[in-house]
């Protein structure tokens, strides 16, 4: 059942989400950028040096695991994990960042800048500037930089400056809002690296197109090694990119069940998560487009809590909303506790330390496994290593490190 998809529209909407809301000065500059974008992915030479980097530079493609081993244990259906961290920088980001490094070679820009939160978007920001020689500004929240020092100097390290923001929550909507305000300072010569399929139309659609590089090589490798495409695909969603990467290709195909997975936290009552859509949060404006997004009575964007910084954003990629709402991807949440659990168990059973983020996905796919036949195919983005999540994890089972 192949059915066509074709999203956003020219106005860069899915549905009532999306769109463009900045500041008059960065409307041409979204435009320039939109105009390049659509020009590059029609160039065969654009194509090709963006999939010799991916292959020669990230290490793509990368494979799909079938975690025999935790399929057993569960005694359902089989668990098959797409390795995307085993990228180098150790998560999917990388992919989406070599993209937008090209194209701001491509439109002659030499400083790129970025806002980051927990420091992956920051430090595959930072790697690429490197690997294409581009000044480097990422905006951080002074509370985040505290949270995340191993990230801060993996940055500097790399030749990034990393500029503290002290403005509300010192966290990455503050972040974000020194980001936009460099970027309308400075829109001659710098290109603003967005890490998530979020910000203002043609950010959310280009990115999603980066990342399908992930979706795409699964619809191969599942003919060719499974000889069919898996019953369900399942990712987690914290501004949606690995998860939009990964569903895209597979929108047309109606037999195939799309599930994001969003961080209940502390569990979706308690009002401590980050599972906008989940729990059915209002539409608003955040980051230059229309979403669903987490908010107080006033319209304030409030505070989220997860156990995984990667998925602590209040808002979501708009394209998640109007899949959201169309019915074609079902959206649940995971508590902290079954991240965790799902993250020791693949330790256990595979010898795979997940990204805390992907261990949400992981956990999704652990409690439907078992009431499901056994050849049935559960496939899960594994977004990215668990490496940078060791203290956290440490730290919450109480044991030193
Ligand atoms: C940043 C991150 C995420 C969340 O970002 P998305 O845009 O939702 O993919 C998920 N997993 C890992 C490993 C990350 O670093």
């Amino acid at each position: 059942m192949v059915k066509k998809y074709s999203l956003p529209d020219a106005q860069g909407h899915f549905g009532p989400y999306g769109g463009i809301f900045v500041a008059e000065t960065l409307v041409p500059a979204l435009e320039e950028l939109r105009v390049a974008f659509e020009a590059c992915r029609q160039d065969a030479s654009f194509v090709g040096e963006f999939e010799h980097e991916l292959r020669h530079y990230v290490g793509r493609p990368s494979p799909i695991y079938h975690a025999r081993r935790l399929s057993e244990k569960l005694g359902g259906a089989q668990i098959l994990l797409k390795r995307e961290d085993l990228n180098h920088t150790g998560s999917h980001k990388i992919n989406n960042c070599i993209g937008q490094a090209l194209l701001a070679k491509r439109m002659g820009k030499l400083r790129v800048i970025a806002e980051t939160g927990a420091g992956q978007h920051g430090v595959a920001t930072a790697t690429v500037a490197a690997r294409f020689g581009f000044k480097c500004v990422v905006y951080m929240g002074t509370e985040d930089m505290e949270r995340q020092a191993a990230n801060v100097y993996r940055m500097k390290l790399l030749g990034a400056a990393v500029v503290p923001v002290e403005s509300g929550s010192k966290t990455l909507k503050d972040a974000l809002n020194e980001a936009m305000r460099d970027w309308v300072t400075n829109v001659s010569d710098t290109f603003y690296i967005i890490g998530t399929v979020a910000g203002p139309h043609p950010y959310p659609m280009m990115v999603r197109d980066f990342q399908t590089v992930i979706g795409r090589e699964c619809l191969t490798q599942m003919t060719e090694g499974f000889g069919r495409q898996p019953d369900r695909v399942i990712a987690c969603v914290g501004g949606g990119s690995n998860a939009m990467g990964i569903f895209y290709p597979y929108i047309p195909h109606e037999d195939v069940r799309l599930v994001g997975v969003e961080a209940a936290g502390e569990g979706i009552r308690t009002g401590r998560h980050a599972a906008p859509l989940t729990s059915n949060a209002r539409a608003g404006v955040l980051h230059g487009n229309r979403t669903y997004l987490m908010q107080d009575g006033n319209g304030q964007v409030i505070e989220t809590h997860s156990i995984s910084a990667g998925l602590d954003y209040p808002g979501v990629g708009p394209e998640h909303a109007w899949l959201k709402d169309s019915g074609r991807v079902e959206y649940v949440a995971v508590t902290d506790e079954e991240a965790l659990d799902a993250f020791h168990t693949l330790c256990r059973f595979e010898g795979i330390l997940p990204a805390l983020e992907s261990a949400h996905a992981l956990a999704q796919a652990m409690k439907i496994a078992p009431a499901l036949a056994c050849d049935k195919l559960l496939l899960v983005c594994l977004s990215g290593r668990g490496d940078k999540d060791m203290h956290t994890v440490a730290e919450r089972s109480g044991i030193q490190f």
